[in-house]
């Protein structure tokens, strides 16, 4: 029995360090949490995570959830929070929670925050503070009711120490057979990369509307990455022109990243894309335009044109 239970997310079997910020909001929350993910062959991920403080690591580990199918993963995860008594489910925000967090919530009639930023006390019970309308404005909301569902925005909190005594890992058992079989797997593609992933990189380089095609985003967004060992990131306007596939998206409806250097190229700064980095330690654009409003954010600026400056930055770079 757990008061908390926090989802933790693996990436085929390999825990996503993100998901494991959603640990210290659970700490903040007080009294017990364990810690459940759901896979196949899961059991070296398992044993990865003892150490984080919690009660238990509970493993749902069965060929039914080799690919997660909100469906089946929602009947799970539901089934566990029940199973486990828990007053809160929990997990960082991410496109899979996101799919997921949503099902269960429904399943066990539970309401939703969504981005939790930071803990609040309205009339002496906890509440959530989470960014609305792209981060403009913040709101501090109080559920009612047993059981609240919420998602944790990862940037805003720290990454947990593994120092605890390692805890037990016990099977949560289910009935796989009766799970929900409306989703099928059909292909996953991979895309082989030796880039950090763009949520955990400690440096990300982003590339706007004016990199004109793919070949010229890789050339200077890609090749400026790769001489600062970073992560490649874009704007909406470059997804949707094709230059950079969809995963790279950042802001209110991509990812959100908090880098400790960010650097934006040719990002004209609009308020959905800055949703996304404003907790970066140090932003630096690069924009032909001094009267951006990208520039309002950053910490350093250079005003020219980004074809004739990255090049000669990559150059430089490589020469150290
Ligand atoms: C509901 C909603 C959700 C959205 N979610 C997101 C999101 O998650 N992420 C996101 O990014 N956007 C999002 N958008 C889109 C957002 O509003 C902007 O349209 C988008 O971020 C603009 O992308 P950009 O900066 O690449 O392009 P632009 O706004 O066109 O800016 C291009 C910039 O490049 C500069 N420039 C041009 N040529 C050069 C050059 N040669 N050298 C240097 N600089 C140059 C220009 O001065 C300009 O500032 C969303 C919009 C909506 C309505």
């Amino acid at each position: 029995m757990a008061e908390t239970l926090v989802l933790i997310e693996l990436d085929r079997q390999r825990v996503k360090r993100p998901s494991l910020h959603a640990i210290t909001l659970a700490q903040q929350l007080g009294g017990d949490y364990a810690l459940l993910i759901l896979g196949s062959g899961v059991a070296e991920a398992a044993n990865s995570i003892i150490s984080y403080g919690a009660a238990a690591v509970l493993v749902a580990d069965d060929p039914a959830l080799a690919e997660p199918l909100a469906d089946r993963y929602a009947s799970v995860i539901a089934q566990a929070t029940r199973q486990q008594g828990a007053k809160r489910l929990l997990a960082s925000s991410s496109t899979f929670s996101k799919d997921v967090l949503p099902r269960a919530a429904a399943l066990l009639d539970a309401p939703m925050v969504t981005d939790v930023l930071a803990l609040a006390k309205v009339d002496g019970a906890i509440a959530y503070q989470r960014p609305m309308n792209a981060g403009s404005k913040l709101a501090t909301v109080k559920v009612d009711g047993e059981l609240c569902v919420l998602t944790a925005r990862a940037t805003a909190f720290a990454m947990p120490s593994a120092n605890g005594a390692p805890c037990l890992i016990a099977t949560f058992a289910f009935d796989a057979a009766s799970l929900p079989n409306e989703m099928q797997f059909v292909s996953r593609e991979l895309r082989a990369s030796d880039r950090p992933d763009l949520a955990e990189a400690r440096v990300v380089v982003s590339g706007g509307r004016p990199l004109k095609d793919s070949e010229t985003f890789e050339r200077l967004v890609g090749g400026l990455a790769d001489a600062l060992g970073g992560a490649v990131g874009a704007t909406r306007a470059a997804v949707d022109a094709g230059m950079a596939p969809n995963d790279y998206q950042v802001g209110q409806t991509g990812k959100v990243v908090a880098p400790e250097l960010y650097i934006a190229l040719g990002i004209s700064g609009a308020i959905q894309h800055l949703a996304g980095i404003k907790d970066s330690r140090i932003i630096v654009a690069i924009n032909k335009d001094a009267d951006a409003p990208i520039f309002q954010m950053a910490t350093y600026g250079l005003v020219g044109d980004l074809h004739q400056i990255v090049p000669q930055l990559i150059a430089a770079i490589q020469k150290t």
